[in-house]
């Protein structure tokens, strides 16, 4: 299925179908809760903390270690890295995965899923996992994730933990906690994600020629803490640190090198001068992240 195909489908099969209820749902509880409930600033620091919390289980987990693998860690981290990010409800890690590597190895063609060039904006951004076209994964591209029983049984399973989290917040905080530290939080984190798909290709500077649309974008990288700077990441997917020079703040890479100290994760991998200089061959940064680290790096210990 290609993203043409998909959107062939229209607007309203793409983006309010029975699966997007919850979806719609949540943005409108959130809406409405913070409006009901009234703004504090208890409830604007739980929400910052709680965001915080899911970026960093986004691209800490979803994105810098299933998908690329740039640390190790053990059997039993690499499972809580798996439920931090599935409790921010966008899918299971291996679906995850399995779709951002196939967007590094046609970033912004025609086979790209979610490219902002093919699809605009709003495709870009959430349309492509909306939609009901790309809920399945292409087993060939995780067949070193799928050896592990628990992350198998984790995905099948990815919306228990969104649920749970929910739950939690309401039971702890009642309905203070059900909007503040849950709902409003929840569709920040799916929409600072989704600018990566549809920001980060579009707006911001180019270092590298990267053979594709990726930018760097402080403001992005803020929001995202690090992830927005994509164009340095598109140029070198292997590294653990998006920023790639000290004023880059990657604050992902920073809570990554606190947990390398305190011995949760190992082997993050840097950004080789030759790299970091430009003088890359092209070829290498167009190979996706697991042909880089070699099919028998294994992330975890066994
Ligand atoms: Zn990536
Ligand atoms: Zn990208």
């Amino acid at each position: 299925m290609t993203a043409a195909r998909a959107r062939a489908r229209g607007w309203r099969a793409i983006y309010f179908h029975p699966g997007t209820i919850p979806f719609w749902g949540l943005h409108v509880g959130a809406v409405y809760g913070v409006i009901a409930l009234g703004v504090s600033w208890a409830g604007l620091a739980w929400a910052a903390a709680m965001y915080v919390v899911r970026m960093f289980f986004v691209t800490a987990g979803y994105h810098r270690y299933f998908s690329h693998r740039t640390f190790k860690t053990s059997r039993w981290f690499q499972f809580v890295l798996a439920l931090g990010a599935q409790a921010t409800a966008q899918k299971g890690v291996l679906w995850w995965a399995g779709h951002h590597r196939r967007h590094h190895k046609h970033s912004d063609d025609e086979l790209d899923v979610h490219s902002p060039y093919h699809g605009g904006f709003w495709w870009s951004h959430m349309g492509w996992l909306m939609g009901r076209d790309f809920e399945g994964t292409d087993p060939a591209v995780i067949k070193d994730l799928t050896r592990y029983p628990e992350l198998r049984a984790l995905e099948r399973l990815w919306l228990v933990t969104p649920i749970a989290v929910g739950v939690l917040a309401y039971l702890v905080g009642g309905w203070f906690g059900l909007v503040w530290a849950f709902a409003l939080p929840q569709v920040l984190s799916w929409h600072g994600t989704f600018t990566i798909n549809s920001l980060s290709h579009v707006w911001g500077g180019r270092r590298y020629a990267s053979g594709d649309d990726s930018r760097n974008n402080p403001v992005l990288a803020i929001l995202t803490l690090g992830e927005g700077w994509h164009n340095n990441h598109h140029h070198f997917q292997a590294s653990a640190r998006q920023g790639f020079f000290w004023w880059e703040v990657d604050i992902t890479f920073y809570v990554l090198r606190a947990f390398e100290a305190i011995g949760l994760v190992r082997d993050l991998r840097g950004v080789p001068e030759h790299v970091r200089a430009g003088t890359r061959k092209a070829a290498l940064a167009a190979a996706p992240a697991a042909v880089v680290a070699g099919p028998d790096a294994l992330p975890v210990d066994g």
